[in-house]
């Protein structure tokens, strides 16, 4: 049996822990040619070996999204691409009287600016290629909902949404699609750290764990299997859209 994404090549970033870890994996069970992109190449080696005996094929390479340069000699090496998998992101904790300039400076550069350059700089390749499918990890803290100790995190996955709804505005008759995904709380290692930064670290979990009406936190291949999804071409009259895999975070 063919997987859904047998054919395909896909560019995605973030891929040595967490979500990107495991769409990275989902990718390359469906089949496709996945390279892997992250600054922890550490990580990389460990995606590397959980790779091994898959259908598709997983190439980790170095990428710092907020490097310009960096991104532009991956999009000169890269002729055919058919997914882009935007999931780099950083989570600012506090209110707008918490936030320094440079953190909201710092909150956009990586949240939000590497979504912009790495699409411009892969989009003429996917053009070329006869279209596909841009994938944004934005967040349910967003323009979906407003959560306590957000302000930046929510303004910087909100301009995430509009980046994503331009995109595919813009190149709908060029047959690429762009969605993003609005995860509520999943497990993954920066969410340890969160949690291990309160006082009570007990009580911290219990209270991410209360954010979701489902009763628990979401797990990083339920994310992979909706970006699988806007990857395939089961997903081929979506775009624009925003998908919610949440536990009902925002009911
Ligand atoms: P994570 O935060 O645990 O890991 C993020 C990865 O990004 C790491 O491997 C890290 O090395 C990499 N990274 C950091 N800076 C980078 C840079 N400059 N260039 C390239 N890579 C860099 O992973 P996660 O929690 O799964 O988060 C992934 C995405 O999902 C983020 O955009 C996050 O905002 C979003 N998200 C996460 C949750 C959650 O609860 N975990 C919820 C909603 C949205």
């Amino acid at each position: 049996m063919t997987g859904r994404l047998s054919g395909k090549v896909a560019v995605a970033t973030a891929s040595a822990a967490g979500i990107g870890q495991a769409t990275a994996l989902a990718f390359a069970r469906e089949g496709a040619r996945v390279i892997a992109t992250d600054i922890d190449e550490t990580g990389l080696a460990n995606l590397q070996g959980m790779a091994v005996g898959l259908d598709g094929t997983v190439e980790t390479r170095r990428l710092d999204v907020t490097d310009l340069a960096a991104i532009k000699s991956l999009a000169a090496e890269t002729d055919k691409i058919d997914i882009l998998f935007n999931c780099a992101g950083f989570v600012h904790s506090g209110s707008i009287l918490d936030a320094t300039d440079e953190e909201w400076s710092f909150g956009f550069d990586l949240n939000v600016r590497s979504m912009f350059w790495m699409s411009r700089a892969l989009l003429p390749a996917m053009i070329a290629s006869g279209g596909g499918s841009i994938i944004n990890i934005s967040s349910i803290a967003s323009s979906v909902k407003g959560l306590p100790n957000r302000f930046v995190y929510g303004a910087t996955k909100a301009a995430v949404i509009g980046l994503t709804k331009s995109i595919a505005a813009d190149y709908i008759s060029n047959n690429i699609r762009c969605n993003a995904i609005c995860p509520g709380t999943v497990e993954s290692p920066s969410l340890e750290g969160r949690i291990a930064a309160f006082a009570d670290p007990v009580q911290a979990r219990k209270d991410f764990i209360a954010r979701q009406p489902m009763g628990r936190l979401g797990k990083a291949d339920e994310i992979a299997a909706v970006a699988v999804h806007l990857a395939s071409d089961e997903s081929t009259f979506t775009t624009g859209t925003t998908f919610h895999p949440d536990g009902g975070m925002s009911l």
